[in-house]
C-alpha cells in the first residue's frame, strides 16, 4: 500500500459485520474466566489485554496504523511527545549512561535531557548537528548509549542528515532515535535511512486539529541489541521483575523495545493515551497525506512571499531554493518538508512582536503545526528558559518568528502577513 492509503487503512481491518471506524474501547479493564489465564499475560506468556495503563485495542490499532505508515516492526502510543522522547530515550539509557543530542531540538526535549535526565543521572552531550563528523565522533564517550536528533528541527528548522548520524550511530554501536513530529512519515520515513527508532508528537500534524495531546514511539526492528549485550543490560538480560525474561530473547530485534517500554515503563510510570484521545488521533491520520500537501504548498508559498518582502530580514524554510537545508531538503523531504516558516523582521525582537500584534487570521499559540495558522515567539515562549548560548545552538534567534501555516486559503494567509508587516 501507498502511504495515503495507509492512513486509512492501516491498522485495522473489520471482520464481517463489524463496525468500519476503529472502536473505541473505553474500558479499564478486561475480564478472564480463570486466574491462570491471567496469569498468563502477567509473565508476558500470553498477548492479551488486561489493564488499560499497559495495553488497550484502540490505543494498539492506532499505534499499528502508525507503525504501517513509518514501516516500523512495532509501536506504542504514549500520552504526549514529550512521554514518546522520554520513554524511548529511559528504555536504553540507565543512571551513568550518556546521550549524545543534537542541539537542534525542541525546547521541551532539550529540557528533558538537559535538566531533568541529568537529575536521573543520565549525562548528555549536544552536538552541532551541522558539525563534521570528526568533531562529532568526539561527543561519543564509553557509556554513551544512543543519538537523539529531529528530522526537521523545531523551531529551527534544521534538516537532520539522518544517514549521517545513523552511520556515527552504528559505528559507537548504539540506536538513533530521530523525532519525526514536523515532517510525518507522509514527508519523511527515518527508518529509510538508517534510523532505528522514531518518536512523535501526534499533537501536531498527525492530530492536525488542535484537539488532542499524544505520542508515538516506533521501533524499526533493526537494531541488533544482543550484537551489544554489554551496553544494554536492559534488553539483554534477565527482567526480574518479570521472572527473568531477557527482551532481546524472547521477543527478538523486532520486539524487544516496544515489549520493554510497555512492560517496565508504561507499566511503571503510567503514560498512555485515554482510547477516546486515540480514536481522535485516527481521525487526524486519516487525512493527514491530503493535509501534509496542502500544509507544504501555503508554506512554500508565504516563505516565497516573505524572501521577497524587504521588511523580513532572513526566511527559513528547508524546502525554499537557496535555504541552507535546500540539498539535505531535497535528499530527506523530496515532497515537501512541513508547513512551518521560521523568519526574521528587520528591526529585531521588538518589530517581531509589533507585526504578531496585528495579525487577524494566525493567532499567538504555543501550539504549531496544525490546521489552524498559527504563530510563535520562541524566544520568549517555548525557548524562553534557555540563556542565550543555549538560544544560539539550538538555532533560535532572538527576533525569530515561527509562521506555522495551516490548512486555509494561501492567499488569506498571505494577506494577513502584509497587513501586519505594514505595521512595522
Ligand atoms: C511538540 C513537540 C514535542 C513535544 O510533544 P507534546 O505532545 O507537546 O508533549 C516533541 N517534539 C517536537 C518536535 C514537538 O514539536
Amino acid at each position: 500500500m501507498k502511504i495515503d492509503t495507509k492512513c486509512i487503512e492501516a491498522g485495522y481491518t473489520p471482520k464481517n459485520g463489524e463496525s468500519r471506524m476503529i472502536p473505541i474501547i473505553q474500558s479499564t479493564t478486561f475480564k478472564y474466566d480463570t486466574s491462570e489465564d491471567m496469569g498468563k499475560l502477567f509473565d508476558l506468556e500470553a498477548s492479551g489485554y488486561f489493564y488499560t495503563r499497559l495495553q488497550n485495542p484502540t490505543n494498539d490499532m492506532v499505534a499499528a496504523k502508525i507503525c504501517a505508515m513509518e514501516g516500523g516492526s512495532a509501536a506504542m502510543l504514549t500520552s504526549s511527545g514529550q512521554a514518546a522522547s522520554f520513554f524511548a530515550l529511559f528504555n536504553i539509557c540507565n543512571a551513568g549512561d550518556h546521550i549524545v543530542a543534537s542541539a537542534s531540538i525542541y525546547g521541551g526535549t532539550f529540557n528533558l535531557i538537559n535538566v531533568t535526565m541529568k537529575k536521573m543521572g543520565v549525562d548528555v552531550t549536544f552536538v552541532n548537528p551541522d558539525d563534521t563528523d570528526e568533531n562529532i565522533s568526539k561527543a561519543f564517550k564509553e557509556n554513551t548509549k544512543v543519538v537523539f536528533g529531529e528530522t526537521i528541527g523545531n523551531p529551527s528548522l534544521r534538516v537532520f542528515d539522518i544517514e549521517r548520524f545513523a552511520n556515527l550511530a552504528h559505528k559507537h554501536g548504539v540506536p538513533l532515535i530521530v523525532d519525526n513530529t514536523f515532517a510525518t512519515p507522509i514527508n519523511c520515513r527515518p527508518f529509510e535511512f538508517g534510523a532505528d527508532i522514531v518518536i512523535h508528537s501526534t499533537t501536531k500534524y498527525m492530530d492536525g486539529h488542535d484537539a488532542t495531546v499524544g505520542g508515538v514511539i516506533v521501533d524499526s526492528g533493526r537494531f541488533d541489541w544482543m550484537a551489544h549485550k554489554d551496553k544494554f543490560p536492559g534488553l539483554c538480560t534477565p527482567d526480574e521483575s518479570y521472572h527473568g525474561i531477557t527482551y532481546a530473547e524472547k521477543f527478538g530485534k523486532e520486539g524487544a523495545f516496544i515489549t520493554k517500554c510497555t512492560a517496565q515503563l508504561m507499566r511503571d510510570l503510567g503514560s498512555i493515551p485515554s482510547p477516546m484521545n486515540a480514536y481522535i488521533l485516527n481521525l487526524g491520520l486519516e487525512s493527514l497525506a491530503v493535509r501534509m500537501k496542502r500544509h507544504c504548498e501555503n508554506a512554500q508559498a508565504v516563505a516565497e512571499f516573505l524572501a521577497s518582502n524587504d521588511k523580513v530580514s532572513w526566511v527559513s524554510y528547508p524546502s525554499l531554493k537557496g535555504d541552507k537545508y535546500y540539498d539535505l531538503a531535497k535528499k530527506y523531504l523530496p515532497n515537501g518538508s512541513c508547513g512551518v516558516v521560521s523568519f526574521g523582521v528587520k528591526g529585531g525582537r521588538k518589530a517581531a512582536e509589533e507585526f504578531m500584534k496585528h495579525l487577524k487570521l494566525a493567532i499567538i499559540a504555543t501550539h504549531v503545526a496544525d490546521a489552524h495558522t498559527c504563530v510563535l515567539h520562541p524566544a520568549s515562549s517555548t525557548h524562553r528558559q534557555l540563556t542565550e548560548d543555549e538560544l544560539k545552538a539550538c538555532g533560535v534567534a532572538p527576533e525569530g518568528i515561527r509562521f506555522s501555516c495551516g490548512i486555509e486559503a494561501k492567499e488569506d494567509i498571505i494577506e494577513d502577513i502584509k497587513n501586519a508587516l505594514s505595521f512595522i
